[in-house]
């Protein structure tokens, strides 16, 4: 799959199937029906104009979907609560990162949020961010689906932008060149397919102000964020932000915030202050990205080595990026002694001991990290660490141990391609094809390559020691192929 980088690649040893091209597979079925009517010239020029506009959709989106617990879990427990108030179902709510530099975040379905990493990182204050997943949460309390173009169908949306492609941060990171790919020239179709209407905006922003009186946030820094943004109607186009340009109407909906800061009889809610706790998680957060998303090398010029805890973390990742994983794993242990209740440096340190090749300390590093994990974070990513650190030993004993861990990590994160296609490779490396061609076949299906998925699935089927069980499921998979 495009968005799977080559060196991620490298870490899996195994072949892997990466002939996902369902834009020919879409645009095959297309031209079925359309070169009888047409005729063959039509179609082709139709078929060149799809892909182009296809491509300069999914390019971005999908590059640079990333997943990590500690952002995700931060967000959550900042829209959560908010969620409920709302009517929705919150242990449904989906966070979803991309690491896009420009300030954004917009839904596409019912229950996702996505958010913009520089969301995270340009937010001068934790109610701004509040404050904007308030409004996300007021887009899906009022079941509002931004426009879409003509030419865009909901299904291929619900590919490019759902939750299924993204990748771990921490697989990601190593190597310089494994985040912050350049959108460019694909920004304008992205925008066209996220755009508000100005009614849909107004709504979503009562919710804001409602959910965020209910908790306790002030509206002044959204209004503030606001009054920033409406300046850039002075801008050319091409110099507005992602932000203002698919959530219309600045101006106004500072004022709505502002009205809202100065009038309410909540005195308590204007000049409340955020509590450390949410200051200290935020601040981590944000270090965390930087280091990410940042040029390394500026970030090791910016931070020192004996310096706060958000500055060594951002520090411990920059050094990771620039393959020192002897530095990186220094400070990582230095900032463990400090705070060794922080699952999230635990897990960090796996990750660098599996990059180190010392993949039994690295299984150790996760478990320190999964018996610290709060009881409602969801342990998939961690365990996907964990499951990948048995699979790096390699040994049958390992491989059977790390089976029931992904096993578990992709029924906690059954919309993740990414731990289907790590578990189907550890099914196939201990013998056990049938289960490896149904969740890899599982995984086609996700993606969209209805073609292999069906072709795993037949094979699963006809293979003599499938059990009853297994057939069912290849058949279901055949069956939703054919839809
Ligand atoms: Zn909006």
């Amino acid at each position: 799959m495009r968005m799977i980088k080559t060196s991620l690649l490298a870490h899996f040893k195994q072949p892997v199937l990466l002939n996902l091209d369902w834009v020919r597979h879409f645009n095959a079925k297309a031209v079925l029906g359309l070169k009888a009517v047409l005729g063959l010239k039509a179609v082709l020029a139709m078929l060149i104009l799809n892909i182009a506009l296809n491509m300069a959709v999914i390019a971005p989106a999908q590059a640079n979907m990333i997943r990590d617990t500690e952002i995700e879990d931060f967000l959550l427990s900042l829209a959560k609560p908010m969620a409920a108030t709302a009517g929705l179902d919150a242990s449904e709510l989906q966070i979803r990162v991309i690491i896009e530099p420009s300030f954004n975040a917009f839904v596409t379905g019912e229950n996702t949020i996505f958010v913009h990493s520089g969301m995270i990182l340009e937010a001068n204050n934790v109610f701004v961010v509040a404050g904007v997943l308030a409004h996300e949460i007021g887009h899906l309390a009022s079941g509002h689906v931004p426009s879409r173009g003509e030419v865009i169908d909901q299904a291929i949306l619900t590919t490019m932008v759902g939750a299924v492609a993204a990748i771990a941060l921490s697989a990601s990171g190593h190597g310089d060149a494994a985040v912050g790919t350049v959108i460019g020239s694909n920004d304008r179709a992205r925008r066209h397919v996220l755009k508000q209407s100005r009614q849909d905006e107004s709504e979503a922003d009562q919710w804001a102000i409602k959910l965020m009186d209910d908790h306790g946030y002030p509206t002044l820094p959204m209004a503030n964020l606001m009054a920033r943004l409406a300046k850039q109607r002075l801008l050319p186009v091409s110099r507005q932000s992602d932000y203002y340009q698919t959530h219309p109407g600045a101006g106004e909906r500072s004022s709505v915030f502002l009205d809202h800061a100065k009038n309410t009889a909540n005195a308590s809610a204007v000049n409340a202050q955020p509590s450390a706790h949410m200051i200290m998680r935020f601040n981590q957060v944000k270090a965390k990205m930087h280091g990410w998303t940042d040029q390394p090398s500026q970030s090791l010029l910016q931070t020192s080595a004996t310096s706060d805890a958000d500055s060594r973390y951002l520090r411990a990742i920059a050094l990771y990026r620039l393959s020192d994983l002897e530095g990186a794993l220094d400070l990582i242990d230095q900032l463990i002694s400090d705070d060794p209740e922080n699952p999230f440096y635990h897990e960090f340190k796996g990750e660098i001991l599996t990059s180190s090749g010392r993949p039994n300390d690295a299984i150790l590093a996760f478990q320190d990290g999964l018996n610290r994990l709060d009881a409602h974070i969801n342990k998939g990513q961690m365990l996907l660490s964990l499951g990948r650190a048995f699979m790096h030993i390699g040994d049958a004993d390992s491989l059977n141990m790390a089976i029931p861990i992904l096993e578990e990590a992709n029924r906690l994160e059954p919309d993740w391609a990414f731990v289907k296609h790590q578990l189907g490779i550890t099914y196939g490396r201990t013998g056990r094809v049938t289960d490896a061609d149904i969740v890899l076949a599982e995984r086609a299906l996700m993606l969209g390559n209805d073609d292999l998925a069906k072709q795993l699935a037949f094979r699963a089927k006809s293979n003599p020691d499938a059990t009853n069980i297994q057939k069912q499921l290849a058949l279901d998979i055949i069956a939703q192929t054919d839809q």
